[in-house]
């Protein structure tokens, strides 16, 4: 079975949230399944300084075909757009890097809009896949085209309009990870995308008169996957839907949810290169190293009894940190310590950095983006506060059931799908591995707050539920096992014929 995997960023080379892990993770848990997997990627500069410190493959670049696809005359491009293949670091799987210097090479967030082409960037990345699912690549022709999020939403629909009589053309399955997050673009995109005109109506890709290209991924592919069975029935109902509900139950026949893993290579704290006290569910003394060092780096109190609540986040409405900011003198009331990294809306960096100003020693705040201090929360923090309005899967749960900080979460989407509440029932069959709470309101979260606290009154009660988090286990095997299976299920070529689509 061979797959092309096409995607935007790929951890260790780029990574801006967990689509990053999941991308450098799931290509290779799909090779052991069995696949023959390559990867798409823009030519982005951390994709192209990574693929060449490791080495470029022998093949020569493939040009893309003239005069098709999106229009690129006036973007007065100095090489025609082509594909480089290489070598991926770490997993030496191959990649085929779309080089295309004037759309690709800018330093700093690449889906960042400097220059309004986000549009014809993404589309280019789009056509790109579709040349090589209907074989642009004469030694390889891959059977399925697997596409993840927004970026790569009108490769399935390139595929479909390309198809012509004759050799099957790849089936394609298209992955939300946030449904939130749609690729929209003023009505003047369309004439520059190559797709014929009916396609600018509600049964295309047309979004409240503007270019949706979440939409075309959800009209066009085969087959539609998003990262929890949770998220995957929330997505159906207008509250999660994001205005596609309405396509979305249209193909609901076509929608799954397959629950996303964790790299325990990366994110294990028995193994943990950036962490200088190593600890596991059977050595959990060592976390109170690790917390000591995070107390340090962060300048909290050196308070081996306060409970150190973790935040590792984007600052977005999405997370529903704002909950939290509500919260944070209660907290220091309580007892605890609150270390929190992100970076996101301006004003609830202000509001947490006040909160830290009025609680010195008490509460931290880094704004930005660092990996290391990412794991330092991880392992230094008794619970992790994930208590997102809506979480399509959420790795950072994941990542402090690992690290046996408590996840404190919000009962909706990937979360519910893995954390077990501390309800007395599961206290009692030892099936506990955090808080959940239901209301999405500063009451709810006061509520599982005030909870962990209660437990954690209780050191034996706390480490047993500490220990039954640690030993959870959400594989990447298991994940690329169901991927497999669905990628075998499918007909190449079913999505030249998908069935009729519906308004959004
Ligand atoms: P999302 O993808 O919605 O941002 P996830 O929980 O799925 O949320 O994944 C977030 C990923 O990004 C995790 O790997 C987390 O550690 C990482 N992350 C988020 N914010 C930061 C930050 N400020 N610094 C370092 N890593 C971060």
């Amino acid at each position: 079975m061979k797959v092309l995997y096409v995607c935007t960023e790929l951890y260790p080379l780029l990574k801006t949230g967990g689509l990053g892990d999941v991308n450098g993770a799931l290509p290779p848990a799909l090779r052991d399944a069995g696949c023959d997997v390559r990867i798409l990627l823009p030519g982005f500069p951390a994709i192209r300084a990574g693929v060449s410190r490791s080495r470029l493959a022998p093949a020569s670049p493939l040009a893309l075909p003239d005069g098709e696809g999106p229009r690129l005359a006036n973007l007065g491009l100095s090489q025609p757009p082509s594909l480089q293949p290489a070598t991926l670091p770490g997993s030496g799987l191959m990649a085929y890097v779309l080089d295309v210097r004037a759309l690709f090479d800018r330093p700093g967030n690449p889906y960042y809009d400097a220059y309004g082409d986000n549009g014809i960037r993404f589309a280019l990345l789009g056509w790109a896949a579709a040349c090589l699912g209907l074989g642009l690549d004469p030694n390889w022709q891959p059977d399925v085209m697997h596409c993840h999020d927004w970026h790569t939403g009108l490769a399935p629909l390139y595929l479909r309009q390309m198809a012509m009589p004759g050799p099957a053309p790849a089936a394609s399955v298209f992955t939300i990870h946030n449904l939130a997050y749609q690729g929209i673009f003023p009505p003047s995109l369309f004439p520059q995308l190559g797709l014929p005109d009916y396609l600018f109506g509600i049964d295309g890709i047309e979004f409240w008169g503007q270019v949706s290209f979440m939409k075309a991924g959800l009209q066009a592919a085969d087959r539609i996957t998003t990262v929890s069975p949770t998220y995957a029935r929330e997505i159906l109902g207008p509250e999660q839907g994001c205005g596609l509900d309405g396509l979305l139950r249209v193909r609901s026949a076509a929608v799954s949810g397959i629950i996303n893993g964790v790299d325990y290579g990366v994110w294990s704290p028995s193994r943990d290169g950036l962490l200088a006290h190593p600890y596991d569910w059977d050595s959990l003394d060592n976390k109170n190293g690790a917390k000591a060092e995070l107390q340090r780096k962060m300048g909290l109190q050196d308070d081996p009894g306060a409970m150190v609540f973790g935040v590792v986040s984007r600052l977005t409405e999405q997370k529903g940190l704002h909950l939290m900011e509500a919260l944070c003198d209660e907290l220091v009331t309580m007892g605890g310590q609150l270390a929190i990294l992100g970076a996101g809306d301006a004003p609830l960096e202000q509001a947490f950095l006040r909160a830290a100003a009025r609680n010195p020693g008490r509460i931290a705040v880094e704004i930005g983006y660092n990996e290391s201090l990412a794991h330092a929360i991880m392992a230094g923090a008794d619970a992790i506060l994930v208590p997102s309005r809506f979480e399509p899967c959420g790795l950072t749960q994941l990542y402090g059931l690992r690290y046996g900080a408590l996840p404190v979460v919000h009962r909706v989407g990937g979360l519910s799908d893995s954390v077990v509440d501390a309800s007395a029932p599961n206290l009692q069959a030892g099936s506990a591995t955090g808080f959940v709470f239901d209301e999405f309101s500063t009451q709810g979260l006061r509520g599982a707050l005030r909870r962990a606290f209660d437990l954690r009154a209780d050191p034996a009660a706390w480490a047993k539920v500490q220990r039954t988090a640690m030993q959870q286990r959400f594989d990447w095997r298991e994940a690329a096992s169901q991927y497999a299976a669905l990628y075998r299920s499918l007909k190449p070529g079913a999505g030249i014929h998908p069935e009729t689509t519906a308004t959004p």
